[in-house]
């Protein structure tokens, strides 16, 4: 198949490339050169733009930082025009990348009217799981399009979830990420309380992860630099889910909680946090660099 890959980061270089792997023609694009390069080094073909890109696609997929990028994309912005007048009517149009669920369904009606099929397929798993192609997809869509984005999914993921119609795949994604958000915060603390009483983090760590406070933090992503190999906060916290990524994802999950008057207390204070965090300076670094904040010294 003839797919278009916009936004080769963290997560869509890695992504991009199982697709081509498992032997579709892919024509990649990102505004950054950085990125381009990147993923021109791994192997993967470079177009001049996002037009060019989605020229002859019979699939497109997006994984954009947030709402405004998905929309200035596909609708257009600033008078320029949107990328829907440049995909082929029938196409199907896969957007991973997390963002407001009312942007996904505002997009998806846009492209609905030019004859084309949009869905929300939002992931799970970092850039682990999208360089090893064993992402969760939490797909908003008709049960049709799911069938006719599956083969694709397959080949980037291990776990599809139909969440509901358009726009769902989002809102579970903002639940997910409002709980991780949580949890790391929370594991850090754990963590830095044990530290400051004399404890090795690692045997800590060991000992939670068997225990009731075990959790996927200290299963494959522990905060603490030197308690797990290949994580984010072994190197630096460079790469993996960026501070102000997860902060955005809090932020998605507030709004929709002042929408449906729901009681989120914890994801309010997480949302904080991150927010605290970020001003400090602290945004690009992974979102696991939280404990930096309750940790000594
Ligand atoms: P990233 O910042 O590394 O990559 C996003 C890329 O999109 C950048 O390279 C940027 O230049 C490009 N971009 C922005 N606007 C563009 C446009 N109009 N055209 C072309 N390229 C454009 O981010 P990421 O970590 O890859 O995350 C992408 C999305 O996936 C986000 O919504 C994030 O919340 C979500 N997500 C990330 C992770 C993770 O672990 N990093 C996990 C799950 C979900």
């Amino acid at each position: 198949m003839k797919i278009a890959f916009i936004g080769l980061g963290h997560m869509g270089g890695p992504m991009a490339l199982n697709l081509q792997k498992a032997g579709h023609t892919v024509a990649a694009f990102d505004l950054s050169q950085a990125a381009c390069e990147k993923s021109a080094a791994d192997g993967l073909t470079i177009a001049a733009s996002a037009q060019a890109a989605v020229q002859g696609a019979e699939a497109i997929v997006t994984m954009l930082p947030a709402s405004q990028h998905v929309e200035g994309l596909f609708l257009g912005t600033g008078g320029q025009e949107g990328l829907l007048s440049h995909i082929a009517k029938g196409a199907l149009v896969i957007d991973s990348s997390t963002i407001a669920s009312a942007t996904s369904q505002k997009v998806a009606k846009a492209a609905q009217a030019a004859g084309i099929d949009f869905i929300d397929a939002p992931v799970s798993g970092g850039t682990g799981g999208a360089i090893a192609g064993t992402l969760t997809f939490m797909v908003g869509s008709s049960a049709e399009q799911l069938e006719r984005a599956r083969p694709l999914l397959e080949k980037m993921g291990a776990n599809i979830f139909h969440a509901g119609s358009v726009g769902a795949g989002q809102t579970a994604k903002i639940c997910n990420n409002m709980l991780l958000g949580i949890l790391m915060a929370g594991t850090s603390e754990a963590i830095a309380l044990g530290v400051a009483n004399g404890l090795d983090p690692k045997v800590l760590s060991e000992i939670m992860r068997r225990s009731s406070g075990g959790n996927w933090a200290l299963e494959k992503y522990n905060p603490c630099p030197g308690v797990q190999e290949n994580v984010p906060a072994s190197k630096g916290y460079a790469g993996g889910f960026g501070t102000d990524l997860m902060l955005k994802d809090l932020g998605l999950s507030q709004e929709n909680a002042t929408q449906v008057k729901a009681s989120t207390p914890l994801g309010g204070l997480a949302r904080n946090l991150y927010a605290a965090h970020s001003l400090a300076g602290n945004g690009a670094l992974d979102f696991s660099s939280i404990i930096k904040m309750v940790q000594k010294g």
